[in-house]
Protein backbone atom coordinates (compact mmCIF):
# COMPACT_ATOMS: atom_id res chain seq x y z
CA UNK A 1 0.00 0.00 0.00
CA UNK A 2 1.47 3.89 -0.75
CA UNK A 3 2.78 6.00 1.94
CA UNK A 4 0.82 7.85 4.38
CA UNK A 5 1.92 11.86 5.00
CA UNK A 6 0.47 14.39 5.89
CA UNK A 7 0.13 17.74 3.41
CA UNK A 8 0.06 21.26 5.03
CA UNK A 9 -1.71 23.71 3.13
CA UNK A 10 -1.45 27.21 4.10
CA UNK A 11 -3.30 30.80 2.84
CA UNK A 12 -1.89 33.60 3.99
CA UNK A 13 1.64 32.80 3.38
CA UNK A 14 0.78 32.33 -0.31
CA UNK A 15 -0.39 36.17 -0.23
CA UNK A 16 3.37 38.01 1.24
CA UNK A 17 4.53 37.99 -1.96
CA UNK A 18 8.50 37.75 -1.40
CA UNK A 19 8.28 37.14 1.96
CA UNK A 20 7.20 33.91 1.08
CA UNK A 21 10.31 31.83 1.17
CA UNK A 22 11.39 33.31 4.94
CA UNK A 23 7.66 32.62 5.78
CA UNK A 24 7.85 28.98 4.66
CA UNK A 25 10.84 28.56 6.15
CA UNK A 26 9.63 29.34 9.59
CA UNK A 27 6.83 27.23 9.69
CA UNK A 28 8.39 24.28 8.21
CA UNK A 29 11.09 25.17 11.32
CA UNK A 30 8.03 25.12 14.15
CA UNK A 31 6.99 21.85 12.68
CA UNK A 32 9.78 20.10 13.04
CA UNK A 33 9.75 21.41 16.85
CA UNK A 34 6.32 20.89 17.00
CA UNK A 35 6.20 17.06 15.65
CA UNK A 36 9.09 16.27 17.87
CA UNK A 37 8.64 13.02 19.62
CA UNK A 38 5.80 11.70 17.16
CA UNK A 39 8.26 9.58 14.46
CA UNK A 40 9.00 12.39 12.07
CA UNK A 41 11.17 11.86 9.53
CA UNK A 42 11.47 15.21 7.65
CA UNK A 43 9.22 18.54 7.01
CA UNK A 44 9.85 19.55 3.28
CA UNK A 45 8.63 22.10 0.76
CA UNK A 46 6.34 20.79 -2.66
CA UNK A 47 4.52 23.37 -4.79
CA UNK A 48 2.54 25.29 -2.82
CA UNK A 49 2.95 23.06 0.11
CA UNK A 50 4.75 21.48 2.78
CA UNK A 51 5.05 17.88 3.33
CA UNK A 52 5.74 16.03 6.55
CA UNK A 53 6.86 12.30 6.46
CA UNK A 54 7.40 10.06 9.47
CA UNK A 55 10.10 7.96 9.63
CA UNK A 56 7.84 4.65 9.70
CA UNK A 57 6.21 5.59 6.06
CA UNK A 58 2.69 5.94 7.97
CA UNK A 59 2.05 9.24 9.13
CA UNK A 60 -0.77 9.18 11.83
CA UNK A 61 -3.86 11.19 12.92
CA UNK A 62 -2.14 12.38 15.91
CA UNK A 63 0.08 13.86 13.77
CA UNK A 64 -2.00 15.45 11.80
CA UNK A 65 -3.50 16.66 14.72
CA UNK A 66 -0.25 18.38 16.22
CA UNK A 67 0.08 19.55 12.89
CA UNK A 68 -3.20 21.60 12.90
CA UNK A 69 -2.33 23.62 16.09
CA UNK A 70 0.19 25.04 14.65
CA UNK A 71 -0.11 28.64 13.83
CA UNK A 72 0.54 29.44 10.14
CA UNK A 73 -1.67 26.09 9.21
CA UNK A 74 -4.45 26.65 7.23
CA UNK A 75 -5.37 23.05 6.68
CA UNK A 76 -3.79 19.46 7.19
CA UNK A 77 -4.56 16.77 5.58
CA UNK A 78 -3.52 12.68 5.80
CA UNK A 79 -2.98 11.94 2.58
CA UNK A 80 -1.90 8.38 0.33
CA UNK A 81 1.81 9.05 -1.62
CA UNK A 82 1.27 7.19 -4.49
CA UNK A 83 3.69 6.84 -7.74
CA UNK A 84 2.16 7.96 -10.83
CA UNK A 85 0.54 4.30 -11.84
CA UNK A 86 -2.88 4.62 -12.59
CA UNK A 87 -3.62 1.59 -10.77
CA UNK A 88 -1.71 2.77 -7.41
CA UNK A 89 -3.39 6.23 -7.04
CA UNK A 90 -7.35 4.72 -7.82
CA UNK A 91 -6.38 2.19 -5.14
CA UNK A 92 -5.71 4.61 -2.45
CA UNK A 93 -8.94 6.90 -3.33
CA UNK A 94 -10.94 3.65 -2.72
CA UNK A 95 -9.26 3.41 0.34
CA UNK A 96 -9.85 7.19 1.30
CA UNK A 97 -12.82 7.21 0.71
CA UNK A 98 -13.72 3.81 2.34
CA UNK A 99 -12.27 5.54 5.79
CA UNK A 100 -14.56 8.65 6.13
CA UNK A 101 -15.61 8.50 9.50
CA UNK A 102 -18.61 10.70 9.15
CA UNK A 103 -21.87 9.04 7.23
CA UNK A 104 -21.56 10.35 3.59
CA UNK A 105 -23.71 9.79 0.62
CA UNK A 106 -22.41 12.03 -2.21
CA UNK A 107 -18.92 12.39 -3.68
CA UNK A 108 -16.76 14.13 -6.34
CA UNK A 109 -13.22 14.03 -7.50
CA UNK A 110 -10.92 17.31 -7.95
CA UNK A 111 -7.92 16.03 -9.42
CA UNK A 112 -5.05 18.69 -9.84
CA UNK A 113 -1.96 18.39 -11.68
CA UNK A 114 1.02 20.69 -10.62
CA UNK A 115 3.76 18.47 -12.57
CA UNK A 116 4.88 18.97 -15.84
CA UNK A 117 6.38 15.38 -15.88
CA UNK A 118 2.38 13.90 -16.16
CA UNK A 119 1.19 13.22 -19.05
CA UNK A 120 -2.82 12.94 -18.01
CA UNK A 121 -4.98 15.90 -18.13
CA UNK A 122 -6.70 16.74 -14.74
CA UNK A 123 -10.10 16.33 -16.89
CA UNK A 124 -8.78 12.84 -17.59
CA UNK A 125 -8.06 11.96 -14.48
CA UNK A 126 -11.00 12.82 -12.55
CA UNK A 127 -13.00 10.83 -15.28
CA UNK A 128 -10.53 7.76 -14.33
CA UNK A 129 -10.90 7.75 -10.74
CA UNK A 130 -14.45 8.69 -10.90
CA UNK A 131 -14.99 5.65 -12.27
CA UNK A 132 -13.73 3.11 -10.40
CA UNK A 133 -15.03 5.16 -7.16
CA UNK A 134 -18.14 4.30 -8.96
CA UNK A 135 -17.42 1.30 -9.04
CA UNK A 136 -16.54 0.46 -5.41
CA UNK A 137 -19.44 2.48 -4.59
CA UNK A 138 -22.20 1.66 -6.36
CA UNK A 139 -24.73 3.05 -3.62
CA UNK A 140 -23.33 6.71 -3.80
CA UNK A 141 -24.28 9.02 -5.83
CA UNK A 142 -21.28 11.91 -7.70
CA UNK A 143 -22.05 15.53 -6.54
CA UNK A 144 -20.13 18.66 -8.43
CA UNK A 145 -21.76 21.40 -6.40
CA UNK A 146 -21.26 20.54 -2.92
CA UNK A 147 -20.82 17.00 -2.36
CA UNK A 148 -20.50 15.03 1.16
CA UNK A 149 -16.78 14.47 0.55
CA UNK A 150 -14.34 15.56 -1.84
CA UNK A 151 -11.79 12.80 -3.35
CA UNK A 152 -8.48 15.02 -4.38
CA UNK A 153 -6.01 13.67 -6.13
CA UNK A 154 -3.07 16.26 -6.77
CA UNK A 155 -0.30 14.69 -8.96
CA UNK A 156 2.77 16.74 -8.12
CA UNK A 157 7.06 16.48 -8.93
CA UNK A 158 6.30 12.80 -9.70
CA UNK A 159 4.32 12.03 -7.11
CA UNK A 160 0.58 11.51 -6.51
CA UNK A 161 -1.16 12.62 -3.62
CA UNK A 162 -4.61 11.38 -2.58
CA UNK A 163 -6.81 12.38 0.29
CA UNK A 164 -10.42 13.23 1.27
CA UNK A 165 -9.52 14.32 5.06
CA UNK A 166 -8.85 17.99 5.42
CA UNK A 167 -8.94 18.79 8.93
CA UNK A 168 -9.02 22.92 10.14
CA UNK A 169 -5.92 23.70 10.92
CA UNK A 170 -5.69 27.42 13.60
CA UNK A 171 -4.33 29.43 10.56
CA UNK A 172 -2.49 33.14 11.37
CA UNK A 173 0.90 33.16 10.53
CA UNK A 174 4.32 31.12 11.88
CA UNK A 175 5.37 31.79 14.83
CA UNK A 176 8.35 34.43 14.48
CA UNK A 177 7.45 36.09 11.96
CA UNK A 178 5.40 39.24 13.64
CA UNK A 179 8.47 39.70 16.18
CA UNK A 180 8.32 39.30 20.38
CA UNK A 181 5.50 41.04 22.82
CA UNK A 182 5.35 40.41 26.45
CA UNK A 183 1.59 39.74 27.58
CA UNK A 184 0.50 40.16 30.66
CA UNK A 185 0.01 37.07 32.19
CA UNK A 186 -2.41 36.20 35.18
CA UNK A 187 -4.25 32.53 35.76
CA UNK A 188 -7.48 33.97 34.35
CA UNK A 189 -9.44 33.08 30.89
CA UNK A 190 -8.65 35.88 29.62
CA UNK A 191 -5.01 36.54 29.38
CA UNK A 192 -4.09 32.77 28.34
CA UNK A 193 -6.38 33.29 25.47
CA UNK A 194 -5.23 37.01 24.23
CA UNK A 195 -1.52 35.52 24.54
CA UNK A 196 -2.68 32.55 22.13
CA UNK A 197 -4.16 35.30 19.59
CA UNK A 198 -1.15 37.41 19.12
CA UNK A 199 0.81 33.85 19.05
CA UNK A 200 -1.15 33.07 16.33
CA UNK A 201 -0.50 35.82 14.27
CA UNK A 202 3.20 35.41 14.45
CA UNK A 203 4.37 36.93 17.46
CA UNK A 204 6.81 34.95 19.88
CA UNK A 205 5.06 35.33 23.45
CA UNK A 206 7.31 36.21 26.77
CA UNK A 207 4.23 36.35 29.29
CA UNK A 208 5.04 38.02 32.77
CA UNK A 209 2.85 36.81 35.80
CA UNK A 210 2.63 39.09 38.87
CA UNK A 211 2.33 37.15 42.04
CA UNK A 212 0.80 38.14 45.58
CA UNK A 213 3.66 36.15 46.87
CA UNK A 214 4.85 36.38 49.51
CA UNK A 215 1.47 37.26 50.97
CA UNK A 216 -0.59 34.95 49.02
CA UNK A 217 0.81 31.22 48.18
CA UNK A 218 2.29 30.47 44.99
CA UNK A 219 -0.48 28.55 43.45
CA UNK A 220 -1.57 31.12 40.91
CA UNK A 221 2.33 30.90 39.25
CA UNK A 222 1.57 27.03 39.01
CA UNK A 223 -1.79 27.48 37.57
CA UNK A 224 0.36 29.55 35.09
CA UNK A 225 2.73 27.30 34.35
CA UNK A 226 -0.08 24.83 33.78
CA UNK A 227 -1.39 27.36 31.19
CA UNK A 228 1.59 27.77 29.35
CA UNK A 229 2.11 23.62 29.24
CA UNK A 230 -1.01 23.73 27.90
CA UNK A 231 -0.22 26.16 25.17
CA UNK A 232 2.96 24.12 23.83
CA UNK A 233 1.38 22.94 20.97
CA UNK A 234 1.15 26.19 19.59
CA UNK A 235 4.61 27.11 20.19
CA UNK A 236 4.75 30.37 21.29
CA UNK A 237 5.87 30.82 23.95
CA UNK A 238 9.63 31.10 25.19
CA UNK A 239 10.52 32.37 28.70
CA UNK A 240 7.80 33.40 31.14
CA UNK A 241 8.21 36.20 33.91
CA UNK A 242 7.10 35.69 37.49
CA UNK A 243 7.22 39.15 39.23
CA UNK A 244 6.70 38.40 43.49
CA UNK A 245 4.44 41.44 43.83
CA UNK A 246 3.07 40.54 47.34
CA UNK A 247 5.47 43.11 49.35
CA UNK A 248 5.01 46.04 47.45
CA UNK A 249 1.25 45.55 46.92
CA UNK A 250 0.98 45.65 50.61
CA UNK A 251 2.69 48.63 51.08
CA UNK A 252 0.96 50.38 48.28
CA UNK A 253 -2.67 49.49 49.53
CA UNK A 254 -1.08 51.25 53.10
CA UNK A 255 -0.43 54.80 51.33
CA UNK A 256 -3.18 55.34 48.50
CA UNK A 257 -6.81 55.95 48.80
CA UNK A 258 -8.71 52.73 49.03
CA UNK A 259 -10.49 52.85 45.71
CA UNK A 260 -7.59 53.63 43.78
CA UNK A 261 -5.29 50.35 44.94
CA UNK A 262 -5.70 48.43 41.67
CA UNK A 263 -4.93 51.56 39.38
CA UNK A 264 -2.03 51.96 41.15
CA UNK A 265 -1.08 48.11 40.92
CA UNK A 266 -1.95 47.87 37.48
CA UNK A 267 0.00 51.06 36.66
CA UNK A 268 2.95 49.39 38.25
CA UNK A 269 2.35 46.17 36.17
CA UNK A 270 2.45 48.31 33.03
CA UNK A 271 5.70 49.95 34.15
CA UNK A 272 7.12 46.57 34.94
CA UNK A 273 5.99 44.79 31.91
CA UNK A 274 7.36 47.53 29.55
CA UNK A 275 10.94 47.33 31.73
CA UNK A 276 10.64 43.39 30.57
CA UNK A 277 9.77 44.23 27.66
CA UNK A 278 12.45 46.15 26.21
CA UNK A 279 15.15 43.89 28.07
CA UNK A 280 13.39 41.20 25.99
CA UNK A 281 13.66 43.21 22.53
CA UNK A 282 9.74 43.37 22.49
CA UNK A 283 8.01 45.29 20.79
CA UNK A 284 4.21 45.50 22.62
CA UNK A 285 2.65 44.57 25.66
CA UNK A 286 -0.02 42.36 25.31
CA UNK A 287 -3.47 41.77 28.10
CA UNK A 288 -6.48 40.45 28.12
CA UNK A 289 -8.94 43.17 29.10
CA UNK A 290 -12.21 43.66 27.14
CA UNK A 291 -14.09 46.41 27.64
CA UNK A 292 -16.07 46.91 30.70
CA UNK A 293 -15.64 43.66 31.64
CA UNK A 294 -14.40 44.74 35.17
CA UNK A 295 -14.02 47.82 37.72
CA UNK A 296 -10.73 48.14 36.25
CA UNK A 297 -11.49 47.61 31.94
CA UNK A 298 -13.18 50.80 32.12
CA UNK A 299 -11.96 53.80 29.10
CA UNK A 300 -11.01 55.95 31.87
CA UNK A 301 -9.12 53.14 33.81
CA UNK A 302 -7.64 52.10 30.88
CA UNK A 303 -6.09 55.18 29.85
CA UNK A 304 -4.90 55.21 33.78
CA UNK A 305 -2.51 52.23 33.25
CA UNK A 306 -1.89 52.82 29.56
CA UNK A 307 -0.48 55.81 30.56
CA UNK A 308 2.76 54.09 31.95
CA UNK A 309 3.96 52.57 28.70
CA UNK A 310 5.22 54.27 25.95
CA UNK A 311 5.17 50.89 23.73
CA UNK A 312 2.01 49.56 22.17
CA UNK A 313 -0.14 47.79 24.46
CA UNK A 314 -2.95 45.31 22.48
CA UNK A 315 -5.80 43.74 23.64
CA UNK A 316 -7.33 41.42 21.34
CA UNK A 317 -10.10 40.75 23.07
CA UNK A 318 -11.37 44.59 23.78
CA UNK A 319 -14.52 43.80 21.71
CA UNK A 320 -15.23 39.67 23.03
CA UNK A 321 -17.70 38.52 25.21
CA UNK A 322 -17.31 36.68 27.78
CA UNK A 323 -18.88 33.52 26.13
CA UNK A 324 -16.55 34.03 23.02
CA UNK A 325 -13.81 33.91 25.08
CA UNK A 326 -14.54 31.24 27.13
CA UNK A 327 -15.40 29.07 24.22
CA UNK A 328 -11.70 29.89 22.62
CA UNK A 329 -10.26 28.62 25.90
CA UNK A 330 -11.90 25.01 25.99
CA UNK A 331 -10.82 25.37 21.50
CA UNK A 332 -6.98 25.89 22.95
CA UNK A 333 -7.06 24.06 25.81
CA UNK A 334 -7.13 26.17 28.70
CA UNK A 335 -10.90 26.90 30.39
CA UNK A 336 -10.27 23.34 32.77
CA UNK A 337 -6.63 25.19 34.22
CA UNK A 338 -7.93 28.88 34.07
CA UNK A 339 -11.49 27.27 36.26
CA UNK A 340 -9.30 26.58 38.93
CA UNK A 341 -9.12 29.50 41.31
CA UNK A 342 -5.88 30.91 43.23
CA UNK A 343 -5.21 34.29 44.95
CA UNK A 344 -3.25 36.46 42.49
CA UNK A 345 -1.86 39.81 43.03
CA UNK A 346 -5.38 41.64 41.59
CA UNK A 347 -7.72 39.49 44.13
CA UNK A 348 -4.85 40.60 47.18
CA UNK A 349 -5.61 43.47 49.14
CA UNK A 350 -8.61 44.29 46.70
CA UNK A 351 -11.14 47.54 47.91
CA UNK A 352 -14.36 47.13 48.91
CA UNK A 353 -15.03 49.47 46.17
CA UNK A 354 -13.10 50.30 43.33
CA UNK A 355 -12.99 53.17 41.15
CA UNK A 356 -14.72 52.53 37.95
CA UNK A 357 -13.82 56.10 36.17
CA UNK A 358 -10.89 57.59 37.63
CA UNK A 359 -9.72 61.51 37.58
CA UNK A 360 -6.05 61.57 36.01
CA UNK A 361 -5.67 63.99 38.28
CA UNK A 362 -6.26 61.93 41.18
CA UNK A 363 -4.79 59.28 39.88
CA UNK A 364 -1.88 61.32 39.72
CA UNK A 365 -1.82 62.40 43.24
CA UNK A 366 -1.98 58.84 44.35
CA UNK A 367 0.43 58.17 42.10
CA UNK A 368 2.82 60.49 43.98
CA UNK A 369 2.30 59.10 47.44
CA UNK A 370 4.23 56.09 47.08
CA UNK A 371 8.00 55.65 45.37
CA UNK A 372 6.66 54.43 42.28
CA UNK A 373 10.30 54.65 40.89
CA UNK A 374 12.21 52.62 43.28
CA UNK A 375 9.05 49.69 43.40
CA UNK A 376 9.67 49.57 39.67
CA UNK A 377 13.13 49.22 40.01
CA UNK A 378 13.26 46.66 42.63
CA UNK A 379 10.68 44.62 40.68
CA UNK A 380 12.55 43.87 37.80
CA UNK A 381 16.11 43.36 39.48
CA UNK A 382 14.07 41.16 41.37
CA UNK A 383 12.17 39.16 38.58
CA UNK A 384 12.59 35.31 38.23
CA UNK A 385 11.69 33.31 35.08
CA UNK A 386 11.23 29.75 33.98
CA UNK A 387 12.10 28.30 30.29
CA UNK A 388 10.30 26.65 27.97
CA UNK A 389 11.48 24.79 24.76
CA UNK A 390 8.23 25.81 22.94
CA UNK A 391 9.06 28.47 20.40
CA UNK A 392 12.30 27.92 18.30
CA UNK A 393 12.63 31.40 17.44
CA UNK A 394 13.14 32.76 21.02
CA UNK A 395 16.18 33.86 21.85
CA UNK A 396 16.99 34.76 25.47
CA UNK A 397 18.38 37.90 25.95
CA UNK A 398 21.87 38.10 26.95
CA UNK A 399 21.75 40.48 29.90
CA UNK A 400 19.42 39.11 31.74
CA UNK A 401 20.92 35.12 31.77
CA UNK A 402 23.48 37.10 33.20
CA UNK A 403 22.36 38.62 35.85
CA UNK A 404 19.34 36.28 37.03
CA UNK A 405 20.61 32.57 36.44
CA UNK A 406 20.36 32.38 40.11
CA UNK A 407 17.27 33.53 40.27
CA UNK A 408 15.65 31.04 38.11
CA UNK A 409 14.60 28.55 41.03
CA UNK A 410 15.98 25.47 40.93
CA UNK A 411 13.29 23.47 40.70
CA UNK A 412 11.50 25.30 37.30
P1 LIG B 1 -7.87 37.45 33.22
O1 LIG B 1 -8.98 36.50 33.03
O2 LIG B 1 -6.95 37.50 32.08
O3 LIG B 1 -7.16 37.28 34.54
P2 LIG B 1 -9.58 39.34 34.29
O4 LIG B 1 -10.91 39.21 33.70
O5 LIG B 1 -9.32 38.73 35.61
O6 LIG B 1 -8.52 38.87 33.25
P3 LIG B 1 -8.36 41.75 35.27
O7 LIG B 1 -8.00 41.10 36.53
O8 LIG B 1 -8.96 43.12 35.28
O9 LIG B 1 -9.33 40.89 34.35
O10 LIG B 1 -7.07 41.82 34.39
C1 LIG B 1 -7.04 42.44 33.15
C2 LIG B 1 -5.75 42.06 32.47
O11 LIG B 1 -4.63 42.47 33.27
C3 LIG B 1 -5.57 40.57 32.31
O12 LIG B 1 -6.20 40.07 31.16
C4 LIG B 1 -4.08 40.44 32.23
O13 LIG B 1 -3.62 40.79 30.94
C5 LIG B 1 -3.63 41.49 33.22
N1 LIG B 1 -3.46 40.87 34.55
C6 LIG B 1 -4.38 40.71 35.52
N2 LIG B 1 -3.86 40.07 36.58
C7 LIG B 1 -2.57 39.83 36.30
C8 LIG B 1 -1.49 39.20 36.99
N3 LIG B 1 -1.64 38.70 38.20
N4 LIG B 1 -0.30 39.12 36.37
C9 LIG B 1 -0.13 39.64 35.12
N5 LIG B 1 -1.11 40.24 34.44
C10 LIG B 1 -2.32 40.34 35.00
MG1 LIG C 1 -7.40 38.22 36.53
Amino acid sequence: MSERVCLVHYHEIGLKGKNRATFENRLLGNLNHALRGLGLKKVRRISGHLLVESEDGNATPQMARAIAQVPGVARVSLAYRCSQDEEEYCNAAVHALAEVDAPWETFKVHARRSATNYERHSLDMNRLVGSVLCEAFPAKVVKMHKPDVTVVVHAVQGDVYVYTDTGPGVGGLPVGTAGKVVPLFSSGFDSPVATWMVGRRGAICVPVHFSGRPMTSDASEWLCQDLVEALAPAGIIGRMYVVPFGERQREISLKVPQSLRVIMYRRVMFAVGEQIARIEGAKALVTGESLGQVASQTLDNIAAADEMCSMPVLRPLIGSDKQEIMRRAEQIGTHEISSQDAPDCCTLFMPRRPETHARMREVHEAWDMIDHDEIIEQLVRDVEYVDYDQCPSYRPPRELRARHKELAPAEW
